[in-house]
């Protein structure tokens, strides 16, 4: 008889791993609290514009690939992904402008304006980063156990990805100026954590960013886990919404869940193995009745979602990060004091730039996002003043990069608060991109795939083993897949 696997959760490492195990021949049942899939991945839908919520950039598309591949399926038939040109601008508090693009040649000719030599610069830091992701990426797919530490192999690699350097570290070896510094590492901020905690070996994000470009799949990123959903269902997945669990227990050799269905009448389901691809930590607390040890988190984030009346200026790219004047004391209040910054770094999502059919003819989408401290420690949401403050600090720097009065323009407004994180999607401390990618929270040291003390529980999602970001998910879930089948075949 076939197996019968329980997933918990829609979210895009939920759906990727009903994928993989549907099209290996497993009965896969999916449930899911929300009313639709994607989690931390997902959409509104107003007045013809249409928000995307969360991921935005789509970096490392051999991830994206490898999925589909693994159901005998191929990429494109689902996705459409186009390369962006320029790849994104970053504009400085002081007016500067830095665009890097597509074509590295033309991305060295602006460094250069902004530090002689940093061409030169670019090249190594593009040489080294290149060599930490040649060893990093095999290793995304592997699931790291307690004897694994004990493997030399390991060990050996710690000098060769940076492992002990931090990602700042490895930036100021081929930039003089700090604000090239930062241009080098803030993709440290998608995984949420700061350039200066985070291990060198992040650089792979930047690495992707710079060598591989950036993608963006036409119809906006909700396709994503759109095309995961009809990926699972094909491969025989049946999904359930607004279909919470609510327990989750051991039962006679199989794993029981308990399941609230949409008249919140509970009902209980019997299968041989699940996977929890909710927060790794409130599933923890919260289904699993256990008391986690304290780990550390990701920052948070608050969000606009702004359809404008009309088109922006073409100074926008449709990535744009606006830095700030004192970016060290903006990444000590979001991750050290857990204070609301008055000078923040934030980043401006303009999709249409690319992809008209996201809004009504002749208007314009903005999604801003701030990175703001998470809710750990019983922290407190944005208070209304904070908020104000910040919403108009934003606009203010918009209006002073760029001569463009976004708060003029607003046609319809939707905003998502760091608690809306636990209300909505359950992610632990608000915490938007999870446990903090540190050294100590990486590997070995994340919390596996696998759950120590019930035989057939797994784990596939951001919190997890390899970390956070779609193709690192995806990764996640190729893992999770992997040891199910390995074990099926071994009973
Ligand atoms: C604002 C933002 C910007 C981001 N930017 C990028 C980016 O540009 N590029 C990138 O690659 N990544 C980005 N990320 C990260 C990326 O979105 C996440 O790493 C990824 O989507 C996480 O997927 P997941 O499957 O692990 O978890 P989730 O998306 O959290 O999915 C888990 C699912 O479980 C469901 N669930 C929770 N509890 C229960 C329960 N009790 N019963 C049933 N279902 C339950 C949730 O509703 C959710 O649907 C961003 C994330 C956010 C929020």
């Amino acid at each position: 008889m076939r197996k019968k696997i329980g997933v918990v959760g829609a979210g895009v490492g939920g759906l990727a791993v009903a994928a993989r195990l549907g099209s290996a021949g497993f009965d896969v049942e999916v449930y899911e609290k929300l009313g639709r899939c994607g989690g931390r991945n997902n959409i509104v839908e107003d007045a013809g514009f249409k928000f995307d919520t969360g991921p935005s950039f789509v970096l490392m598309p051999d991830f994206f690939e490898e999925v589909f591949v693994s159901c005998g399926r191929r990429l494109s038939d689902y996705l459409d992904l186009a390369v962006l040109d320029p790849s994104y601008k970053i504009f400085y508090a002081d007016g500067g402008c830095l665009t890097v693009h597509r074509d590295a040649s033309r991305t060295k000719e602006e460094l250069e304006k902004f530090e002689p030599g940093a061409a030169a610069g670019y090249d190594g830091f593009l040489a080294e980063t290149s060599r930490i992701y040649r060893h990093v990426q095999p290793m995304l797919y592997k699931r790291f156990g307690p004897q694994a530490l004990l493997d030399p192999r390991y060990w050996l690699l710690v000098n060769k990805i940076r492992a002990l350097s931090s990602y700042w570290g490895l930036a100021r070896k081929y930039f003089k100026s700090e604000r090239l510094c930062y241009a080098f590492t803030f993709e440290a901020m998608f995984i949420g954590v700061s350039p200066f905690q985070s291990p060198a070996f992040y650089s792979v994000i930047s690495y992707a960013d710079h060598v591989q470009k950036i993608f963006h799949p036409m119809g906006g990123m909700y396709r994503i886990p759109l095309a995961l959903e009809k990926l699972a269902r094909e491969a025989g997945a049946r999904i359930f919404y607004d279909s919470p669990v609510e327990k989750i227990e051991k039962h006679n050799g199989s794993v029981q869940l308990t399941v609230k269905d949409a008249a919140q009448v509970p009902h209980v389901h019997f299968f041989d193995q699940a996977v929890v691809n909710a927060d790794y930590v409130y599933a923890q607390n919260s289904l699993l009745g256990r008391r986690p040890r304290r780990y550390e988190y990701s920052c948070s984030v608050y969000l606009l979602y702004l359809g404008l009346k009309r088109k922006a200026p073409s100074c926008f790219a449709h990535h744009n990060l606006f830095f700030a004047e004192d970016l060290r004391r903006n990444l000590k209040e979001i991750f050290t004091t857990g204070t609301i910054s008055e000078d923040p770094s934030f980043y401006v999502h303009v999709p249409t730039v690319t992809d008209a059919s996201l809004a009504p003819a002749g208007k314009e989408i903005f999604y801003v996002l701030v990175p703001v401290p998470n809710l750990q420690g019983g922290r407190q949401d944005l208070s209304a003043g904070q908020e104000a403050r910040l919403r108009s600090t934003v606009f203010e720097r918009i209006n002073k990069a760029t001569g463009f009065d976004t708060e003029k323009e607003i046609e319809v407004e939707h905003r998502f608060y760091p608690q809306d994180f636990i209300t909505k999607y359950n992610i632990a401390e608000a915490a938007t991109f999870g446990l903090a990618h540190t050294l100590g929270q990486s590997a070995f040291f994340r919390p596996a795939n696998d759950d120590p003390r019930i035989n057939g529980l797994y784990y596939v999602g951001a919190s997890t083993q390899p970390g956070g970001g779609l193709p690192v998910v995806l990764a996640s879930s190729r893992i999770t897949a992997d040891l199910i089948r390995d074990r099926a075949g071994r009973a």
